[in-house]
């Protein structure tokens, strides 16, 4: 959509575009507001301590980009990431057995999560029975929210996708998946990139695995949305150049990659970027700007 937008007293012509999302972040781990001021409109916070997430959806900073959460992660007792230095206890809510899983999910719900989060680390502790994990998204899709699994280790990315997980937190990065899973994943389950995380910048094993993966899911027409799960080493807190161009290498448009996985609550912010460009131009992708809707004119046709 062409329109204009007020940047800094002046009205300038552009392209009017949903407010570009980070699908997968750690707001406990950087400065949110720089993250609006550098491109970022929309985050889902994928897993913090539920009494400080609330207060990011609730309240928001005025300077912040509209936050989304997902509460505390659910995942087995011991099991990732409650043994993981860079999250507090409160970010991870264990669940030992079928008979927890009511009060587990209903604690997600009052922080006001809008994805119910879970890890399966089998590299990093024990990870969810089949059991539990099916008791958990059942649980999840009663209550009409998606289940986001962090998988990692040996066929953990094949379990989720076996038990009706909706989307998986990373582009799975351990093992190379054959081509009839990621067929099979591409027409049920979305992936969330954080192709970036493998290297920073210096693309290492792990980043030519996720990348082949994810070449392949979205060659069968699987829906792939932009994240960076930043707050995750060395990450720009805004638009990520390395993560954008990574996925312009794979997907045939970037942009819908950028809308996020959920639905939006509310429309203040847009995206806004100057002049018009291609879905997949990266250069252009990375001059946009986050506009409230009241300072935006769409043209009519
Ligand atoms: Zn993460």
């Amino acid at each position: 959509m062409l329109g204009r937008a007020l940047i800094d007293g002046d009205w300038v012509e552009g392209t009017i575009l949903p407010g570009f999302t980070d699908s997968h972040v750690h707001l406990g781990l950087v400065d949110a507001t720089l993250l609006r001021a550098n491109g970022i409109a929309r985050v889902l916070d994928l897993g913090w301590d539920p009494a400080i997430a609330r207060s990011w959806h609730e309240s928001p900073d005025a300077h912040s980009p509209v936050t989304d959460i997902a509460g505390p992660i659910l995942t087995a007792p011991h099991g990732y990431p409650a043994t993981s230095a860079w999250a507090p206890a409160a970010a991870s809510r264990a669940v030992g057995s079928v008979d927890d899983v009511d009060a587990a999910t209903a604690e997600v719900l009052a922080a006001g999560a809008r994805v119910v989060k879970l890890a399966m680390n089998s590299d990093a502790g024990p990870t969810l029975g089949d059991d539990v994990l099916a008791a958990i998204v059942a649980a999840a899709h009663d209550s009409s929210l998606p289940v986001v699994a962090h998988t990692e280790g040996a066929g953990q990315a094949a379990r989720a996708f076996e038990r009706g997980v909706d989307v998986l937190a990373h582009t799975p990065w351990t093992e190379t998946l054959d081509d009839a899973l990621l067929q099979n994943m591409a027409g049920q389950m979305s992936w969330i990139s954080t192709l970036d995380i493998h290297g920073w910048g210096a693309p290492n094993a792990d980043f030519d695995r996720a990348f082949g993966n994810l070449e392949r899911f979205a060659a069968f027409g699987g829906r792939v949305h932009y994240g960076t799960d930043l707050g995750n080493g060395d990450l720009p807190v805004g638009l990520n150049r390395r993560e954008l161009a990574a996925l312009a290498a794979a997907l045939p448009n970037v942009v819908d990659s950028l809308t996020g996985l959920l639905p939006e609550r509310h429309m203040p912010l847009k995206t806004f970027i100057p002049g018009e460009g291609n879905t997949n131009d990266v250069d252009w992708l990375c001059t946009a700007v986050v506009i409230p809707t009241n300072e935006i004119q769409e043209h009519r046709a």
